[in-house]
């Protein structure tokens, strides 16, 4: 068995209070789920140290030109795809009041705000000092003790000079550096010799430089849905691709002379074409792959690491509850791994989650019956004919899992109004993609919401 499994057993080797411990740990990255998790940490007596890359909080909300080795994949118009009273924090509203700092008062606001209401959580939660900014890891390292090692890299310009290597011992290492950076594209046979341009969402920005182009658009969820919309409005064509859809699919969307969903692309020419499933081809510039993210963990997949765990068809295994690795739990977790969620409230509850069970406030079942719920996940995944690829998609369960979380925690938990309010969006947003941000029919949720929210605004 790994050396650090027995150590891990016996504890984080941190100082004692009373009968809980208080561990040093390391957090990587300063985004919504590395904040929520430096403040449960620090709620829970544990120190944390935050490294980030960036030169503020924020993660992908922090807007960047697309660039090499960007971070961000938002674009310049992107606005929330969830309402903002489902979006926030469990006890800090997201909320617009007068007199407040809000760049976008909008119930689906732009980028820009969600950005805002980050820094200003932590400002509120007095976050900023944990954190060390411009201050990338490098690696993780388990050694034999019950210690992390983490290795990091800090820049003190913004055009990288002066790079330093140092490196430091945790007990603990919470892992919340984001999923939304590394791209994943569809594999189209002959794209190789195809002529023309490919890219990923995560490097597109702005519309203009698909002026009167033809372009294929991959994907027709979030990205893919309002980016070939907005697309539409200076392209000469654009053609939706949804893999899902039947073979015949070719249909005008409403509204619009130039925007076509489509069924999947079947190959790609050397003379430019690319052809679709029924047979029909177009004549593209472009195609844009709208087609998700990979997890990746580059700091993490050293040889020793890889007895503990490993990505394969973006499952993460083995991972109990999508957060620890059994081998050596509490002391390596995952924040934020889970998608089709609402990932600020669970990413505070898996905090608290990792918080407790690193003081042993709580405790969590033995490695192997860990390891047999991730056996029992699998299966279940397997009866419902669901990809591997889908191990951490949480589409039908998200509140089971928000609420199995906080019953662990002693916590409250998601309310009956979020829950309602996420479905009635997710629903509006498939019947009226074009209008769901500024049309709704769930008044009586909203006054439900901002009644709870009066118990944080001042
Ligand atoms: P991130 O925000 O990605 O933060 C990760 C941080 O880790 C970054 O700051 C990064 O610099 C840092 N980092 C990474 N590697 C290292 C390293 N080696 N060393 C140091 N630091 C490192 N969610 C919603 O609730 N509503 C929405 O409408 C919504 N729309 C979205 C639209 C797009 C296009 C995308 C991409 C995501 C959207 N999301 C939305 C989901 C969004 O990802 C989450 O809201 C949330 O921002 C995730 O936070 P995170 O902290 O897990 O990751």
């Amino acid at each position: 068995s790994f050396p650090m499994a027995a150590a891990a057993a016996a504890g984080s080797g941190g100082s004692d209070r009373g009968m809980l411990r208080s561990a040093r740990v390391a957090v990587i990255g300063a985004g919504a789920a590395g904040l929520a998790a430096a403040r449960e940490l620090r709620r829970e007596g544990h120190a944390a140290v935050v490294f980030e890359r960036a030169g503020d909080v924020g993660g992908t909300w922090i807007y960047e030109e697309a660039r090499e080795g960007g971070h961000s994949s938002m674009y310049a118009s992107l606005r929330t795809n969830l309402p903002r009273e489902v979006m926030g924090f469990l006890d800090f509203p997201f909320v617009a009041t007068p007199g407040s700092s809000s760049v976008d008062a909008r119930r689906f606001p732009r980028h820009e705000e969600v950005l805002r209401y980050i820094q200003e959580f932590a400002r509120r939660f007095d976050l900023y000092g944990l954190v060390r900014f411009r201050t990338e890891v490098t690696a993780v390292v388990v050694t034999t003790s019950t210690r992390w090692l983490v290795r990091w890299r800090s820049t003190t310009s913004t055009s990288g000079e002066q790079e330093q290597e140092e490196e430091e011992e945790f007990d603990a290492v919470v892992v919340c550096n984001g999923h939304y950076t590394e791209p994943r594209v569809a594999d189209i046979p002959g794209v190789d010799s195809w002529p023309g341009k490919q890219m990923h969402s995560h490097s597109y920005r702005v519309p203009e430089p698909f002026r009167d182009e033809v372009v294929v658009i991959i994907g027709a969820k979030n990205s893919g849905g309002d980016i070939s919309r907005e697309i539409a409005g200076v392209a000469k064509e654009v053609h939706m691709v949804n893999r899902a859809s039947p073979a015949s699919t070719c249909e005008r969307l409403p509204g619009y002379h130039n925007l076509w969903l489509r069924s999947m692309v079947e190959r790609a020419e050397p003379d430019g074409s690319v052809v679709f499933r029924d047979g029909s081809s177009v004549r593209a510039h472009v195609i844009l792959h709208c087609t998700g993210y990979k997890y990746s963990f580059p700091f993490l997949l050293l040889q020793q690491q890889l007895q503990l765990l490993q990505v394969d068809d973006n499952r993460i295994h083995p991972l109990y509850k999508h957060v620890f690795v059994p081998q050596v739990a509490p002391n390596l977790a995952f924040i934020g791994l889970p998608f089709k969620v609402i990932p600020f409230p669970l990413v505070e509850l898996q905090s608290c989650w990792v918080a407790a069970a690193l003081s042993g406030r709580i405790r969590l079942p033995s490695e192997e019956e860990m390891m047999e719920e991730v056996g029992a996940r699998y299966s279940e995944l397997q009866a419902m004919g669901w990809p591997q690829r889908h191990t951490h998609c949480l589409k039908h369960n998200q509140f089971d899992y928000d609420d199995w979380l906080a019953e662990q925690c002693g916590h409250g938990g998601v309310e009956e109004w979020r829950k309602a309010m996420y479905d009635a969006a997710s629903n509006k947003k498939v019947q009226c993609p074009e209008t769901y941000r500024e049309e709704w029919d769930d008044h009586h949720l909203l006054e439900q919401a901002y009644n709870d929210f009066q118990t944080y605004i001042n």
